[in-house]
């Protein structure tokens, strides 16, 4: 069996596209690891992945759902290349599709242009012999049945109904950027949006164990363990964040509270994204969704950070961004029941019009740099398997 995969953004990518190519072939075939004797390669514009006949499509579903970088695929079978062998493998892949169809059209694709028939000629040959055996119409336009032939220097192929991928860029081929990872719904897609821009991801989840219970921590840890399937290696930074809490609550008009454990939240993130290598942080964050998310107070955490803030909700309705979170996996796990840091002495009026210069005065008498470097010494790294990668 065999899978034609195609790619779109990545080809057009000029002087890196070979470092392109690797890369996603690199990362398909991490995620086809699970399915034995499966190869990939790269062929002329598109990779080609061979895997044992018996081998289930819907593993190679998921493992080709979950590479970004792929345009469209198809399940395909490889046919004797000169003409009389192209005519018996179609008659094969018609028999073997077992449907029934009035129209159909032949759209074959020459990439070997040593091949004997153009593509037209080849489309009215194959055509023609088609409908010898079966009583079926050719429609140009709208037909029920297409038929792809892909006749490439090293093999032919025959395929029907190809399928989207994820799109995007491979995983890897953009710079690596720090999510900051709440147990919510909007985070785990904000970060998912960045893999498939090509960004590697760092995760960052605080947390304000034990004043609260648990939870937030485990739904960080699981919803990381599903977007891992989307890059490998993932890293999750786990940050106490309880002390900051108390002295924000100390110091800080209870108006500004939240404001202000989100402009901590970026300075502390900041830092461990320089760590890292990670050239921005990501939020989840999209305008008016809720009280902290005006423009305002957008403008007012920005003002705290040292490293650029990329938001990639920012345009978009939670309806689209549920969609979204059902698409990669991580809805489910977002839904459960958490006690997240910031619902901790959450005022019922928050700000709405922060500016930069008021929180500023308001973070007077705390020890920013102290405070920062506190929660550093006590972070704790985990891997997508929760085994600890490393201390900071
Ligand atoms: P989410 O669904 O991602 O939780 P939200 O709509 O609940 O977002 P907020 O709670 O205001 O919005 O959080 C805004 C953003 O701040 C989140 O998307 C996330 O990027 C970051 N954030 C919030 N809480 C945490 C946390 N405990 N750890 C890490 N990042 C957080
Ligand atoms: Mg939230």
């Amino acid at each position: 069996m065999q899978i034609l995969v195609r790619y779109h953004e990545v080809g057009l990518k000029g002087k890196n596209r070979p470092a392109f190519v690797n890369q996603l072939v690199g990362n398909l075939k991490r995620a086809l690891s699970g399915v034995p004797g499966s190869r990939v390669r790269a062929d002329q514009g598109q990779l080609v992945v061979t895997a044992p006949d018996d081998s289930s499509h819907d593993q190679i579903r998921m493992a080709i759902a979950t590479t970004y970088g792929i345009a469209r695929y198809a399940f395909a079978y490889e046919v004797d290349r000169d003409v009389e062998g192209l005519k018996v493998g179609v008659k094969d892949f018609i028999d073997r599709q077992q449907r029934s169809f009035s129209t159909f059209r032949i759209a074959s694709n020459r990439a070997d242009k040593a091949f004997r028939l153009t593509s037209p000629e080849l489309n009215a040959e194959l055509g023609s012999f088609v409908q010898s055996f079966n009583g079926a119409r050719v429609d140009i336009k709208n037909a029920d049945f297409t038929i792809y032939v892909d006749v490439r220097p090293r093999a032919t192929y025959v395929y029907s109904d190809p399928e989207p991928g994820p799109g995007g860029l491979p995983v890897g081929s953009s710079g690596r950027v720090a999510a900051l990872l709440s147990g919510g719904i909007d985070s785990p897609v904000a970060a998912a949006r960045m893999m498939r821009r090509g960004c590697p991801v760092t995760f960052i989840h605080f947390h304000s164990f034990p004043l609260v219970d648990a939870s937030s921590r485990e739904k960080a840890i699981r919803l990381v363990q599903l977007l891992d399937q989307y890059q490998s290696k993932s890293r999750l930074f786990l940050v106490p964040f309880a002390d900051v809490q108390r002295e924000i609550i100390a110091a800080v008009p209870t108006a500004y509270r939240v404001v202000t454990y989100r402009r901590f939240m970026v300075r502390i993130a900041g830092e461990i994204a320089k760590r890292e290598g990670a050239i921005s942080l990501v939020s989840g964050e999209s305008v008016g969704q809720v009280a902290s998310q005006t423009m305002e107070n957008i403008a007012t955490i920005d003002a705290s950070s040292t490293v650029p803030i990329l938001r990639p909700l920012i345009g978009m309705d939670k309806v689209e961004i549920i969609d979204q979170a059902r698409t990669i996996g991580t809805y489910d796990v977002s839904i459960e029941r958490d006690e997240d840091c910031c619902s901790l002495f959450v005022p019922a009026h928050p700000v709405l019009r922060s500016t930069p210069a008021f929180a500023e005065r308001a973070e007077d008498s705390l020890d920013i740099e102290a405070l920062v470097h506190k929660a550093l010494d006590d972070v704790e790294i985990v891997g997508a398997t929760r085994e600890a990668v490393g201390v900071f």
